[in-house]
């Protein structure tokens, strides 16, 4: 007998496994070796008690001592149930366990159990560490897009029941390639971590700060009583404040600014995607009106209503085909011949029984996320254009404009590519606009795409140049042809000496990094003298040829020498 139990002994600490026999009402009959270990506790410390009073903590205490119960009750299969719960180890601390409970039965009745354990505890911290490191910045540690988004999808359910509001922020940090660029990526780094921690410094512990990438960083503000939008200007006024003091970082002190785009509940949006969406056409707003401070932009009008049908009637508009392009005549100075068109984009809106110019509705059509069907339509519109006028002999080159957040959609390439594919379009003929801030403020995300477009054989350009104080050693380095000079420094030629200077002084560096150079909005004959002793290429304004639709400015077209 004594010999039976050993040998049982024996085969119970020669498997390693964590064993512990219970009777029918869960009292510990037998533990081996590697149970006591794990619990911290003599053999005679354990036989006698009550298993789940002395070793389950009290959360997992009721679903442990259920499925025990189950299984007395008969209720589980031949291999026994199996079942998650901790034990309070020796020192006090929890241990995850993974466990299964068998039936013992002596003479066909039911009389206790055996559980085995193995501890997973480690198992479940590199589970919990690798769930971590996806839902968390490594940089920063903060919370990542995904984890951003599941709270903020939990926020506005949580809100259709409270009605609460809630705000999100987007904050870009202005000039941070500067910091890359001059010191390197580790300082960059640093600069970064340390931002996230004053920004996290200046928001309530129940705001939730995330870093989708990049330099920038998303705030959202849920379960907010008071006005949204009033709460989310507050707390991007205190974040502007924690910002007022330099960072130092590598032994050089930086003030940084940042742009935060906002965008609140119910207002705004009513779904995820949206708010974000918003609230990051939001933050290229605030970019666009005020660089090197702290720039706020809330979007959405006045009326929310307003604000709504007018986003669906454009939606609608590109449904219904109320899109038009209107081409503006580009002229050479010394020879007077006109060289190509720029398209521009009218929308007959049937409402209001007029065109309405795309400063009426391109801004909220970039807000909403539009701007890339309506973009998409625009290069599809240009494309065709061309092949209609080549097949009449006419082949202008035609620009087009491209909003900044259509450049920033990956497949935009590829959208040119098929529809040049699709039309037959040359795009030797065609040269993309692009805005010089929206180019030169990321190059390193815009640059790559230039050089596609480049490779498709389109022709780029960049428009309102001047304006955006770019780096000249990055204009050099890209496949840009054309420089678009900014309507705002030839209004004021030739008087202001000033103006007269900067549009000199473009030209010349056109000249010297070997770019065309366009004036733009060229209104007075004065204007065009100035250019044309400049030695500028070209022209485009008022005075030379208003947009016209196509139809009209085919006559001004000249016969191409070669078909
Ligand atoms: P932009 O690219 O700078 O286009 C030139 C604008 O200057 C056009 O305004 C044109 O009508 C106007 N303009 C031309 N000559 C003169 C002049 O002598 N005097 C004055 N005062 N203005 C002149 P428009 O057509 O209202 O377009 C405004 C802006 O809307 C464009 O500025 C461009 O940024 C944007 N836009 C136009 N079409 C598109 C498009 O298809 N896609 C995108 N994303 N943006 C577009
Ligand atoms: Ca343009
Ligand atoms: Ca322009």
């Amino acid at each position: 007998m004594q010999d039976d139990r050993d040998r049982a002994r024996d085969i119970l600490e020669a498997a390693g496994a964590i064993i512990v026999g219970l009777d029918p009402v869960g009292t510990v009959t037998l533990v081996n070796r590697a149970a006591c270990a794990l619990l911290g506790r003599a053999e005679a410390e354990l036989t006698g008690e009550d298993f789940f009073d002395v070793a389950v903590p009290d959360d997992d205490r009721p679903a442990a001592r259920l499925a025990f119960a189950a299984l007395m009750a008969g209720a589980a299969g031949p291999d026994g149930t199996h079942v998650e719960h901790a034990v309070t180890g020796g020192d006090g601390a929890r241990r995850t366990v993974a466990w299964t409970y068998s039936a013992v039965r002596e003479d066909g009745a039911l009389s206790g159990a055996v559980a085995a354990g193995q501890d997973t505890t480690e198992r479940c911290r590199q589970e919990e560490q690798i769930a971590h490191l996806a839902y968390h910045d490594a940089l920063t540690g903060l919370p990542n897009r995904t984890l951003l988004r599941e709270h903020l999808r939990l926020a506005l359910a949580r809100s259709r029941r409270t009605s609460a509001g809630i705000a999100l922020l987007h904050l870009d940090v202005d000039g941070f390639r500067l910091v890359n660029d001059s010191l390197g990526h580790a300082a960059g780094d640093e600069l970064l971590s340390r931002l996230a921690v004053r920004v996290r410094e200046a928001t309530r512990a129940t705001d939730l700060l995330a870093r989708p990438g990049g330099d920038e960083l998303l705030l959202l503000l849920a379960d907010l009583r008071e006005d949204p939008v009033t709460v989310a200007q507050r707390v991007a006024g205190e974040i502007a404040a924690a910002l007022q003091e330099p960072f130092l970082v590598d032994g050089t002190e930086f003030q940084v600014g940042v742009s935060i785009g906002i965008s609140v509940h119910p207002r705004d949006a009513r779904d995820a995607e949206d708010l974000l969406n918003h609230a990051d056409a939001a933050m290229y707003r605030a970019k666009a009106l005020a660089r090197g401070g702290c720039a706020v932009y809330a979007t959405a009008a006045v009326d929310p209503l307003e604000r709504l049908s007018m986003s669906a009637r454009l939606r609608r508009a590109l449904a219904r085909d109320e899109l038009r392009l209107h081409y503006q005549p580009i002229f050479g100075i010394g020879h007077g011949e006109l060289v190509g068109v720029e398209a521009l984009l009218r929308w007959h809106d049937p409402e209001r029984g007029r065109l309405v110019p795309p400063g009426d509705f391109i801004p909220l059509a970039e807000e909403t996320g539009l701007i890339e069907a309506i973009g998409d339509w625009v290069v599809r519109a240009v494309c065709e254009q061309q092949v209609r006028w080549a097949q009449l002999g006419l082949r202008p080159q035609i620009s087009f404009n491209v909003s900044p957040r259509q450049l920033r959609r990956l497949d935009f390439c590829e959208r040119v590519r098929r529809h040049l594919a699709a039309t037959g379009a040359d795009p030797s003929r065609l040269t993309v606009e692009l805005t010089e801030s929206a180019t030169l403020q990321d190059p390193a995300q815009t640059e790559p795409i230039l050089r596609e477009l480049h490779e498709l054989g389109l022709g780029l350009a960049l428009d309102d140049f001047g304006s955006g104080y770019s780096s000249l050693s990055r204009l050099i380095e890209l496949p840009v042809g054309t420089l678009k000079i900014d309507r705002s420094f030839l209004r004021e030629v030739p008087e202001s000496h000033e103006a007269s200077a900067v549009v000199t002084a473009i030209l010349r560096l056109g000249r010297a990094l070997g770019r065309h150079t366009v004036a733009e909005g060229v209104e007075t004959e004065a204007q065009h003298r100035f250019l044309a002793e400049q030695r500028c290429s070209l022209a485009q304004g008022f005075l030379l040829g208003r947009p016209l639709p196509p139809e009209e400015v085919e006559a001004l077209l000249p016969r191409a020498a070669v078909g």
